[in-house]
């Protein structure tokens, strides 16, 4: 009998057990691939705010490019420059990044178990037994944690709700090499000739080196490789360069989801859709909440409460992140059912505006509530925003 069990060993599941952990728990991570962080699906975009509140300083050869600001082109090419004085985020080597996790949690105690993809779980109300597929092996824990990603499979099986089809968009990204391109800004591409409901990227994390995306609510590769040839800049940064690998993935849109906590069990990560709904990054805040998943499980440990079921997770996290995860997904709605025109209209009336500043000063990357709660005292953004909402997508 474990004490904990972990799904899915990405970096929710390694920081809820990392905390979860004391060195006479037993504390099990369970990972289906033969090697943590391998393969990677993420840009390793993240911002060194969210990493301090994780209190997580990533090791030099982990972290592969330091960013400044974004570029943010508007459908017609118009752009905005948001820029801070100070490293805003880091560009991280992804697997590299989930490995430097498991190390840090295997040196406080916690078992990693790779190849053992977990397809089976069931509760008879006091304990959990698992079914491991590689080995046809069933384990038991008392408390369980899933973090297996966005498929939410295992969740779904103790009856927790599934992130819906509907926030979860196909996404592509290529990593080049030898590309001409300003190592210090990441760009951000908007308009629904490259993406429905999301946008394209390119991040520099290196030397020539940059990682260019795409996510939509469909055909999201060759949406990628048509914007790498005809759009104005996107072609520009990827002429002369070389592709050396593409990878696929799944990015979240949408809420999270409405059931966290059932008995003694929890999700957390993206299989809870902890994920910021204007840009699908998942890492920092879904970390936040896999912390206070870990903490009140181990507080449940310590204090041998097997009755008092994990409710606590849910309300602590709801208390601390559910407003920002709402906040950003309200912009998302209301970017999304935008035109072009309005679009356009929206990123030239915020230089226009002086809303940049607003942007600047109160800007956060990853708790986006502020700066939108700022906009919506300023005037200027009202007027913006109806500007825009002129163009509403007949798409919608
Ligand atoms: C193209 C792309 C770019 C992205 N860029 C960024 C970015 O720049 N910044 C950012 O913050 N976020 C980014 N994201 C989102 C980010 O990758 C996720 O939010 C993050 O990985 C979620 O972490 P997680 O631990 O919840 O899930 P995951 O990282 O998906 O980890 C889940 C793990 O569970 C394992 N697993 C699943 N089912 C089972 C099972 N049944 N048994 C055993 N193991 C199982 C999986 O193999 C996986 O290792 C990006 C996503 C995509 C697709």
């Amino acid at each position: 009998m474990h004490d904990v069990a972990v799904v899915g060993a990405g970096p929710s599941g390694l920081l809820a057990a990392a905390e979860a952990t004391r060195h006479d728990f037993d504390v099990v991570v369970f990972e289906e691939h033969g090697k943590v962080g391998v393969p990677d699906h993420c840009a390793g975009l993240l911002s060194v705010s969210g990493l301090d509140s994780l209190g997580l300083q990533p090791p030099n050869s982990v972290v592969q490019n330091a960013i400044v600001g974004a570029k943010i082109y508007s459908p017609s090419g118009h752009s905005l420059l948001i820029e801070r004085e100070k490293r805003e985020a880091l560009v991280v080597n992804r697997s590299l990044f989930d490995q430097w996790l498991a190390d840090r949690a295997e040196k406080k105690g916690v078992q990693i178990k790779t190849d053992a993809h977990v397809n089976k779980i069931v509760t008879d109300g006091q304990k959990y037994t698992l079914t491991l597929k590689s080995v046809g092996e069933s384990i038991q824990s008392r408390f369980v944690c899933l973090a297996e990603g966005s498929r939410c499979q295992i969740s779904q099986q103790l009856g927790f709700p599934s992130v819906p089809k509907s926030s979860k968009y196909p996404a592509y990204q290529f990593e080049i090499e030898g590309a001409d391109i300003d190592p210090r800004h990441v760009e951000m591409f908007y308009g629904r000739k490259i993406s429905t409901g999301f946008f394209a990227w390119v991040i520099p994390f290196g030397e020539g080196k940059a990682r260019v995306g795409l996510a939509s609510r469909d055909e999201s590769k060759r949406r990628l490789k048509s914007s790498m040839k005809n759009h104005p800049v996107i072609s520009e940064r990827v002429e002369g360069a070389k592709i050396r690998r593409g990878l696929g993935g799944i990015v979240l849109v949408g809420k999270p989801i409405e059931r966290t906590s059932i008995g003694n069990a929890v999700v957390t990560g993206d299989a809870a859709g902890h994920v910021k709904a204007t840009t699908g990054g998942g890492v920092i805040l879904g970390g936040v909440a896999a912390r206070i998943a870990g903490q009140v499980i181990r507080k449940r440990l310590l204090k041998d409460e097997f009755e008092q079921g994990l409710d606590e997770y849910s309300a602590q996290w709801r208390a601390k992140l559910e407003r920002e995860f709402r906040a950003m997904f309200i912009a998302q709605k209301f970017l999304t059912s935008l035109s072009d025109k309005g679009l356009d209209s929206l990123i030239h009336d915020v230089s226009e505006y002086r809303l940049l500043e607003v942007v600047e000063k109160s800007g956060d990357m990853d708790k986006q509530k502020r700066v939108l709660l700022e906009l919506a005292k300023n005037p200027m953004a009202y007027i913006a925003g109806l500007k825009a909402i002129r163009y509403l997508s007949p798409l919608i």
